[in-house]
């Protein structure tokens, strides 16, 4: 590939930018500028490159895992908080998808007070299959809660609990208590404010809510609130 579509790819800007970053020698691969725009490069996954003396990876498709810090929102166009996507770099929000919209996207919503995992891509399959209810994928949740966790709390929410918009009862595959006051909640489908209105429907009320893992993922714990990372390619083939 050559290097000025690599960058397009990869959301550097229009191709006539990217040439320009290139000849003006902003562009490295091993340690050295390379200037030619028209370079061929082997795109191999993971190949490692420098923008302005920021460090790259070429990735054929975008997959990345955020820990969502609290006040913001999972919006292009927030309301009130800073949207997520201000915590990406800019090629990332940038790169061209198509017949899609441009930059990666967030596998669901988490409310601007949740924090924890969120991950983000721009492959429309994977997009797709994360959000379908079929696929049961199921997300591990921590609720801080403001009363103690009882026993009577923990049943209705492993046997069901009826929400305010669907008289079919939705139930958690699993309920723990963590601490007297931590709850640790899985679902396998995404409903507006689930774990706060189930919680609630169960006697209880959510103070603090984080995801700790989706599928077989956990928050990596080298990651801040509001840093981000690629995903690993075995971290992603076990999403899908
Ligand atoms: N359930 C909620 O209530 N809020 C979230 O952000 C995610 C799941």
């Amino acid at each position: 590939m050559q290097l000025q579509e690599l960058l397009f790819s990869q959301g550097f800007g229009t191709r006539r930018v990217c040439a320009g970053l290139i000849q003006h020698g902003h562009v490295t691969l091993d340690e050295q500028a390379v200037t030619d725009a028209a370079f061929d490069v082997d795109a191999q996954e993971g190949l490692r490159y420098t923008v302005q003396g920021k460090p790259w990876e070429y990735h054929a498709k975008a997959y990345v895992v955020l820990n969502k810090p609290a006040g913001t929102e999972c919006s292009q166009k927030p309301s009130t908080w800073p949207s997520v996507y201000t915590l990406l770099p800019d090629p990332l929000r940038q790169r061209p998808v198509k017949g899609g919209v441009d930059g990666v996207q967030a596998v669901g919503r988490l409310d601007q007070d949740t924090t924890g995992l969120l991950l983000l891509s721009d492959d429309g399959k994977f997009l797709h299959r994360m959000a379908s209810p079929r696929h049961h994928v199921p997300k591990v949740y921590e609720a801080a809660l403001k009363h103690p966790l009882d026993e009577a709390q923990l049943a209705r929410l492993r046997e069901g609990v009826v929400l305010d918009d669907d008289p079919r009862p939705v139930r958690a595959l699993a309920a723990e208590r963590l601490e007297e006051r931590l709850l640790q909640l899985t679902l396998d489908e995404g409903k507006y404010h689930q774990v706060k209105r189930m919680v609630a429907a169960a006697g209880n009320r959510v103070e603090a809510l984080h995801r700790a893992r989706v599928g077989q993922l956990q928050l990596p714990p080298e990651l801040a609130p509001g840093e981000w990372r690629w995903l690993t390619a075995a971290e992603v083939e076990s999403l899908f």
